[in-house]
């Protein structure tokens, strides 16, 4: 069994559909989407509808929230609030509702998933260093805890203490928890515009990160299309 982990896919077909024809290379026979289908991007439709037809254990994310909510989005920053808005206006009351039932947190055989953090999840905290890691390990009952949020690969561990390591191939030592950020696929903000996510091989004991190319420019094309704002576009060229 080979898990791959989606998140932040933020309506970017082109990125999601690269990932997903990646993961058939690798050999992946099980999915699991760790939240913000939508938002940003121009496909929030057909992004949605990918992952519900895979059916894989997927968590809420923020914009998945905001998109099928009607509260006001003023206190919100107005490039992602005019995104959303845009968002709301293409999803259908079905896909409206999917989105509004899906969980902020899931366990899922051996592993836990969550959007943000798993201590206080709907407060959407940015995990950024190790201290706000050690407040996550706090409620992390399984070894592995796989999250998103950031759109930074990132992996914190603990064993005595909690430190991060490197986001690349992480050997999984049985005495040790791993809190892992799989970075995002459809806007990654790390420097390296490729669509980003990872392979969990409880086999192994192993999880790698996988950067794809997609066709930026098709995508960039979509969003100016969609009247979206232009920084969205030009954020993708560079990772950012
Ligand atoms: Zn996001």
């Amino acid at each position: 069994m080979r898990t791959a982990l989606l998140g932040d896919i933020h309506a970017n077909l082109e990125a999601l559909e690269a990932v997903l024809a990646d993961a058939t290379t690798q050999g992946v026979t099980d999915y699991a989407c760790l939240g913000d289908v939508v938002g940003y991007n121009a496909d929030p439709v057909t992004c949605l509808n990918m992952i519900r037809d895979i059916g894989c254990p997927t968590v809420k994310g923020n914009h998945d929230q905001d998109a099928s909510e009607d509260h006001s989005l003023e206190n919100m920053n107005p490039v992602a609030a005019t995104a959303l808005q845009w968002t709301r206006n293409q999803l259908d009351e079905d896909q409206r509702l999917w989105l509004k039932r899906l969980r902020m947190v899931r366990q899922v055989s051996d592993y836990t998933i969550v959007h943000s953090t798993l201590d206080q999840p709907v407060n959407w905290n940015y995990v950024t260093n190790r201290f706000d890691a050690i407040s996550n390990f706090s409620y992390q009952f399984t070894q592995l805890c796989f999250h998103g949020h950031t759109h930074v690969p990132r992996v914190y561990i603990k064993s005595e203490k909690v430190r991060q390591i490197p986001a690349d191939a992480v050997v999984i030592e049985p005495s040790a928890k791993y809190f892992i950020n799989i970075g995002s696929v459809g806007q990654p903000r790390d420097g390296d515009p490729r669509a980003c996510y990872a392979i969990y091989d409880p086999e192994n004991n192993l999880v790698v990160f996988r950067r794809v190319d997609y066709d930026i420019a098709k995508t960039q094309a979509k969003i100016i299309e969609a009247g979206l704002p232009k920084a969205l576009a030009e954020r993708l060229a560079e990772g950012r």
